[in-house]
């Protein structure tokens, strides 16, 4: 794993709000600090640069790992998963006020399914979110 130097780490956690960008969920809200992901990971040549950096939750990186795309569970075919820098977000999820996040994509399905968003803590735990105020995904 490659050192990623204070400056760089601080410009990907401003740039993304403190979000995960792959859940939405702020860092705030989480036991764990949010870490600086490998979008394309380091085993596939992906650099330690900003346009291959994204700010991500524990859980959502350490079930990512060095995945870059997986099986679409609608049609069987190999879909490359959400990418924080060149997808937006809202295009492919959708943050339902249950806590669940709904793919609205290939890529938002494959994503939402590898890195577990759904699993039922993390829905709670974002239906107590969404109860005491706006919850990220939201532009206001
Ligand atoms: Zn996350």
């Amino acid at each position: 794993m490659t050192y990623i130097p204070e400056a760089l780490r601080r410009l990907v956690a401003e740039r993304a709000g403190d979000r995960c960008e792959y859940c939405q969920m702020h860092e705030d809200d989480t036991f764990f600090t949010h870490e600086v992901d490998h979008i394309y990971a380091e085993k596939h040549d992906g650099p330690t640069v900003e346009w291959n950096l994204c700010l991500a939750c524990a859980e959502c990186n350490r079930n990512k790992g060095s995945d870059i795309c997986s099986l679409d569970p609608e049609t069987g075919n190999v879909v490359a998963l959400f990418h924080p820098r060149r997808d937006r977000w809202a295009d492919h999820f959708l943050r339902v006020d249950t806590g669940v996040i709904e793919p609205l994509t290939a890529h938002g399905r494959v994503t939402a399914r590898l890195l577990r968003m759904n699993r039922l803590d993390l829905v709670a735990d974002r239906a107590r979110l969404i109860a005491l105020r706006p919850y990220p995904g939201e532009e206001s």
